[in-house]
């Protein structure tokens, strides 16, 4: 079997926190936005195709020194049937499974965790989740198209949200909301999106966007200032009440 893969990180100490892990990035993605960082790899493009037997035989050779594989991307759960493959070979390894996920596809993430074959789930909840047409979701992720509405993307991120509502228990979950200047910054969207949250056990991380790491998608966010350290405890301090395990995740470069 061939999938399209962006490529492979064998040793990863940042990306699961407390875990050393492999990360598969897999490419494609069903967003645009604007600041993704790895935009090399958020098309389906045949330079990624690759044979996953190949992906197997890098993830076999961190066998017995990283604990863990998880997938990235692009957004991984497009390319479903390659995902659950790769995550039941690394079950069969010994090492425990993670996904970062956009939320647009909440029953494959429901499947995985049915099949036991997700510990942890990195879900972005990119701005407050409304529906409507020119919402700041839809501006933070461009993740509309003929096909889907905002309205459907939001239904799908809610989605994924009550999944894992429904499996706290069983997995370990991250929220992670990345702060833009200019564009997903203001106190109170922040704090809307903390509604959202109320009542999660998750740990949610404020992240510092950083023009400076990786292939910016938009390259006139070239120019925007990374948020500070301060702002980002500002924000935190804002939404305590309703979401307490905040984190701030500055970006070392
Ligand atoms: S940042 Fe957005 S466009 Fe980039 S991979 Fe993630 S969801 Fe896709």
């Amino acid at each position: 079997m061939e999938a399209y893969i962006g490529g492979v990180i064998p040793v990863s100490t940042v990306d699961w926190p407390g875990m050393l892990c492999s990360v598969v990035f897999l490419a494609g993605c069903d967003f645009r936005c604007p600041y993704c960082q790895n935009a090399g790899i958020i098309g389906f493009e045949s330079k990624h195709l690759q044979r996953l037997s190949d992906i197997k035989k890098k993830l076999s050779d961190g066998r017995g020194f990283v604990d863990a594989v998880l997938f990235s991307g692009g957004e991984a759960s497009l390319q479903r049937q390659a995902l659950n493959n790769l995550a039941c070979f690394a079950k069969q390894m010994g090492m425990k499974t993670g996904i970062e996920t956009n939320g647009s596809r909440p029953f494959v993430i429901k499947s995985l965790i049915e099949d036991r074959l997700l510990d942890f789930v990195a879900l972005d909840v990119k701005a407050p989740l409304e529906d409507r047409q020119d919402s700041l979701l839809e501006r933070v992720t461009r993740s509309r198209t003929f096909f889907k509405s905002t309205g459907e993307v939001v239904t799908s991120i809610r989605r994924t949200l009550s999944i894992l509502r429904e499996n706290q228990d069983r997995v370990q979950i991250e929220i992670r909301t990345t702060v833009v200047p200019g564009l997903i910054y203001r106190v109170e969207d922040i704090v809307r999106i903390a509604s959202e949250l109320k009542g999660l056990h998750c740990t949610w991380c404020l992240q510092q966007f950083r023009p400076d790491v990786g292939e910016l998608l938009d390259k006139r966010l070239v120019a925007v200032k990374p948020p500070s350290r301060e702002f980002l405890l500002q924000l935190k301090e804002a939404c305590l009440k309703k979401q307490p395990n905040i984190r701030i995740r500055v970006k070392a470069v």
